[in-house]
């Protein structure tokens, strides 16, 4: 299968900001935020194509990745955040490599990514 959007940004091969990352996991800026501050993270891995996946697959990674979000909101959020996974093409899913959704800055009712 073709390389994600994400697999390219990790490995270098798009450009993107990125804000941290480790082994496990990556964290950007999204390209066209939905809130003042719109951020992914993003396993490294690109085997799982939604957080379902993920959880029956690698619980681990999925608390890494819950940590990761909040160690990062708490640098630009000042904690307060709302941690979103769209499931599925009918949920919005565009990519199909697990990622969190961090908005905050100051959402506006009902806010989605
Ligand atoms: P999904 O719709 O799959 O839940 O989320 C995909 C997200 O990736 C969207 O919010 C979209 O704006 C973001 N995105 C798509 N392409 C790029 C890109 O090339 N760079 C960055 N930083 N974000 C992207």
């Amino acid at each position: 299968m073709a390389d994600s959007i994400f697999t390219k940004i990790i490995n270098r091969e798009i450009p993107s900001e990125i804000l941290f990352e480790d082994d496990r996991v990556i964290a950007i800026r999204d390209i066209a935020p939905k809130a003042p501050v719109h951020l992914l993270v993003v396993p490294k891995t690109p085997e799982y194509a939604n957080v379902a996946e993920l959880a029956a697959g690698d619980a681990d990674l999925l608390a890494h990745i819950v940590a990761t979000a909040q160690q990062l909101a708490n640098e630009h959020t000042g904690g307060q955040y709302r941690l979103i996974f769209n499931t599925g093409a009918e949920a919005g899913q565009t990519i199909f490599h697990v990622h969190a959704h961090i908005l905050g800055g100051g959402l506006e009712e009902g806010t989605l990514a």
